[in-house]
């Protein structure tokens, strides 16, 4: 039972961030979502599990904007007590033709902003000593993948910063983890899947394919699974799991 407590999921429009939301959202939280696209639909989805949600559109790639969303969470609901960090964006390009501007977009949304956040909502954890901290990295934290380097190496960098922010608060009741999901179809893997259509796979296909080349299960992560995962990592039996890269991923990291 999580009710009084405030948690703070960003991405939360679409996807992983969302279905997270719709877990958190039965345990009578307070929700505060944050990502772009069809805000009304999210909300009215999570609503249903709960009560209307909190919002702020702020753009993960400006730290302006992070700190105009956190501060929105501490006047309008005295402060995040869990605070998931889940937006993220792909691309996918080698190394040698890798737009500059893509390589900044991707480090700022996957990377910096979780360094944003954290720092932001630490202090008020300290203040009432209970906090979790849960980053949405991926299998891309752990193993690389071809022609996604931004995207691997933002990932390798949220598990980093999972360690460091887990030692700093290792004597304290918060406690920050990682978790690294496999393919989930999400609108994020529907681009690839759309992708391998237009260089001439037919639909089945081009999610069979996808699947058998990296997760052995043959079936996706859904996000409901990966926030009923978010959930025990914020419950009292989950106390001494610190700084883990908890993977999610129907075998994928096993090979
Ligand atoms: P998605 O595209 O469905 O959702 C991304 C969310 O982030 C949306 O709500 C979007 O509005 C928001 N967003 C994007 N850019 C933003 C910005 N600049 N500022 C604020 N919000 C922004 O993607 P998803 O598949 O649900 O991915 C969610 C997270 O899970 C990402 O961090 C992704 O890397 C990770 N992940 C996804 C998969 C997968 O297979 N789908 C696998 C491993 C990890």
């Amino acid at each position: 039972n999580l009710s009084g407590k405030t948690v703070l999921i960003t991405g939360s429009t679409s996807g992983i961030g969302l279905g997270i939301a719709q877990v958190f959202a039965r345990t009578g939280a307070n929700i505060i979502l944050n990502g772009f696209g069809d805000v009304e639909l999210a909300k009215a989805k999570v609503a249903q599990g709960n009560k209307i949600p909190g919002y702020h559109g702020a753009d993960l790639s400006d730290e302006e904007q992070i700190r105009d969303m956190m501060y929105y969470a501490n006047q309008e609901f005295g402060g995040v007590d869990i605070l998931i960090n889940n937006a993220g964006i792909q691309h996918v390009s080698a190394v040698d033709s890798f737009p500059v501007d893509k390589w900044n977009a991707v480090i700022a949304i996957n990377l910096s902003s979780v360094f944003h956040t954290s720092r932001l909502a630490l202090p008020n954890m300290q203040k009432r000593h209970w906090g979790r901290i849960i980053n949405i990295a991926s299998v891309h934290g752990l193993v690389a993948s071809k022609n996604k380097s931004a995207y691997v190496a933002a990932k390798h960098g949220v598990i980093g910063l999972t360690k460091s922010i887990a030692l700093e608060t290792a004597r304290t009741n918060i406690t920050c983890n990682a978790i690294c999901p496999g393919w989930v179809l999400t609108p994020l893997v529907q681009q690839q899947i759309d992708q391998r259509i237009a260089e001439g796979a037919n639909s089945e296909e081009a999610v069979k394919e996808l699947l058998e080349e990296k997760q052995p299960s043959g079936q996706f992560v859904t996000p409901q699974q990966i926030g009923e995962l978010a959930l025990f990592l914020c419950s009292e039996s989950a106390n001494q799991v610190r700084g883990v890269a908890w993977n999610m991923d129907g075998g994928w990291v096993a090979q």
